[in-house]
């Protein structure tokens, strides 16, 4: 990708966020473009950065501690999300790595990160992934379980900015992205992680502050 086609598609993600955030009487700052460049080396994200992007997600830890030193050592002022799961024997490398963690879901992941911060002093921001279809095979805690784990992660201290959610694939996501801004607005938390590549301007119209956004920004995926 040469920086012209990357700081053109950009423009373009830019545009349409803007233009939903329009539509819903939002305003474009409001909502963050993560750009996901999990499987892209360093030589395909160095055009975003020069293209101006500052915020980009990753979907593993070792793979984004082999790639991020050397780029922010180039841009200091990029932020880095992990928007994928965690194992818990992670936890310490991701909160030492990252400035957001988007697929908190479970407790024994809440006590890990609470640890990690204690030892560490850094508090990422924090995002309940919420298994919002409920799917047999996906991440995210039930909505059923989403109290108790909001309790014990705020009582574990971690940060807690918002819900994330990936809806069921091949479905209408919006009614999906609605249940996840209204729990959202019942447990008072401003953060709302939804949106990706194929689905983000629903998701703008309903209320997402992030939209992870990997395939129409750096082409299909190897
Ligand atoms: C890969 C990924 C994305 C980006 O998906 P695209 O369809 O490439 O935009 C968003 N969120 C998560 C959790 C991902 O793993």
């Amino acid at each position: 990708m040469t920086t012209d086609t990357a700081a053109s598609r950009l423009a373009d993600i830019q545009t349409r966020i803007a233009r939903a955030a329009g539509l819903a009487g939002r305003e474009p700052r409001d909502v963050a473009l993560i750009a996901v460049s999990k499987t892209h080396d360093a030589d395909a994200i160095r055009p975003l950065i020069a293209a101006g992007a500052r915020l980009f997600g990753e979907n593993r830890v070792q793979e984004a501690e082999a790639k991020w030193p050397a780029l922010r050592a180039e841009a200091p002022d990029i932020a880095l999300h992990l928007v994928g799961q965690l194992q818990s024997n992670k936890a310490e490398d991701a909160v030492r790595l990252f400035d957001a963690i988007h697929a908190v879901d479970r407790p024994s992941l809440v006590e890990a990160l609470g640890k990690a911060m204690a030892r560490t002093g850094r508090r990422p921001d924090c995002f309940i992934q919420v298994n919002i279809g409920d799917e047999a095979q996906k991440g995210g805690c039930a909505v059923a379980d989403l109290p108790a784990l909001l309790d014990r992660a705020r009582e574990a201290g971690l940060p807690v900015a918002g819900l994330m959610c990936l809806p069921p694939a091949g479905l209408e996501p919006a009614p999906y992205f609605a249940l996840l801004a209204k729990l959202a607005r019942e447990h008072g938390l401003a953060g709302l992680s939804m949106g990706m590549s194929g689905d983000f301007e629903t998701a703008v119209t309903i209320g997402a502050t992030h939209v992870r956004i990997g395939a129409a920004l750096f082409g299909e995926r190897a």
